[in-house]
């Protein structure tokens, strides 16, 4: 079983023996499916490099965008020209948002606050919120929240039984342990792990965004708006998809890896992400060296120096890459992770580059009746406060409303947590 280490020593890898590599997955999963496959295309520099490298040994292999409508409109005209297939969601980003809540901070904390927030009357346990598993979540949800989710004890009972088995995983220091160390170092080291994980869970710095703002907050929008209508594609023509994904971009994605490597063939979600022990750096580098198109918004690729200094890479030097335009092309109004943006943010950059898009982005919005108020809800609920607004705030047909959305969160995290202006 692939660990963290593991990951760490492929990433390492000289870029032309990861080429490699993600050919030789990229066969295996094309052969175990007969060619039943096609390639999820974002439009962005990782999926195109896939496009490249898949399309070198099976040039038929379809492309497939998911025209959300959030993606800066140089990259739909990319995907064009790269011949791609545009599908489409049921629903608009500004339903998604009313409906389901503002894709913020992250989607481990979005999820969180959204099933914390439910009012579930105790005596109702079970019937439809069980079935789905929701009584679970807005537990655990509360919990994380509050501070209090304790899991020292399963952890441990896991890390002590990984650790025996053969296989390796995060608790392979307890494991390294366990061949020559004492009882007493191997136990110390599975509840060391086991506070290690502890400590993921606890997302107690969003009590007072859970608590205190009166609009929603959720993680279904990539469902909603992206795995949705990609699921209808596989089930309607029978394939399975290429991502490009790279395990470096989040902790989720690391995570993921760790369990199904690069090819996840179990499971209802098969996919392949041949590309996911790869590094940005990897991606601007081949990019570099091939000279394929990226989309527009990118800019140009150049090297810089550990003085920002830009300039142009002399071929087979080895050096730092950057695009000169926008590092990331993903959805245009996504919210989550820019309160961790350094330098010039998103929506800062988005302002010069595509005005219209910005003010439609700040400006709108509106208060609407909470559809899910419940007047017979108390106060609290034990410990916890019951998030119970009458009105909740909701994008508008004149605009998102994110302008006040980001204005609360840094009321409450202080004037620059969410650079915007
Ligand atoms: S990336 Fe952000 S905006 Fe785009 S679908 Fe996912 S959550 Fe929504």
């Amino acid at each position: 079983m692939p660990d963290k280490i593991y990951l760490r020593q492929m990433q390492a890898l000289p870029l032309i023996a990861k080429v490699h590599m993600s050919q030789q997955r990229i066969r295996e999963w094309y052969d175990h499916f007969d060619g039943n496959v096609y390639i999820s295309f974002s439009g962005g520099k990782d999926s195109t490099v896939l496009a490249h490298v898949v399309h070198e040994y099976y040039p038929d292999v379809p492309l497939v965008f998911c025209n959300t409508g959030l993606e800066y409109p140089e990259v739909q005209a990319f995907a064009k020209k790269m011949g791609a297939e545009f599908i489409r969601p049921r629903m608009s980003f500004s339903e998604v948002i009313s409906k389901y809540g503002y894709p913020i901070i992250g989607k481990e904390v979005s999820e969180a606050i959204h099933y914390a927030r439910l009012i579930i009357p105790k005596d109702s346990c079970g019937g439809g919120y069980n079935k789905e598993g929701v009584v679970l979540h807005y537990e655990r949800s509360r919990a994380e929240l509050s501070g209090t989710r304790d899991d020292t004890e399963r952890i441990a009972t896991r890390a002590r039984r990984m650790a025996k088995s053969k296989l390796d995983g995060p608790y392979a220091t307890a494991k390294i342990n366990m061949g020559g160390g004492t009882e007493n170092s191997v136990n110390s080291s599975v509840v060391g792990i086991a506070k290690a994980l502890k400590s993921m869970f606890n997302k107690r710095k969003w009590l007072e965004l859970c608590d205190e703002t009166d609009f929603r907050i959720s993680h279904k929008c990539c469902a909603v708006m992206k795995k949705s209508p990609l699921g209808i594609y596989q089930r309607k023509n029978k394939v399975v998809p290429f991502i490009g994904t790279l395990a470096s971009e989040s902790r989720l994605r690391e995570q993921a890896w760790i369990r199904h490597g690069c090819n996840a063939y179990e499971g209802n979600r098969k996919s392949s992400q041949p590309l996911s022990f790869w590094t940005e750096q990897d991606i601007l580098k081949y990019l570099y060296m091939e000279g394929w198109e990226i989309a527009s918004v990118y800019g140009n690729i150049v090297g810089v120096d550990k003085n920002g200094f830009e300039y142009e890479p002399l071929p087979g030097v080895d050096c730092q890459l950057k695009c000169t335009g926008c590092d990331r092309t993903g959805c245009v109004y996504c919210a989550f992770g820019c309160h961790l943006e350094k330098g010039e943010t998103r929506f800062q950059r988005l302002a010069k580059t595509h005005p219209k898009q910005y003010e439609y982005c700040m400006g709108g919005g509106q208060y609407v009746d909470n559809p899910d108020y419940d007047p017979f809800a108390p106060a609290m609920d034990g410990e916890w406060k019951n998030w119970n607004p009458k009105k909740i705030w909701v994008p508008s047909k004149e605009g998102l409303g994110m302008k006040k959305v980001f204005d609360d969160c840094n009321q409450l995290y202080g004037k620059d947590f969410i650079r915007y202006e």
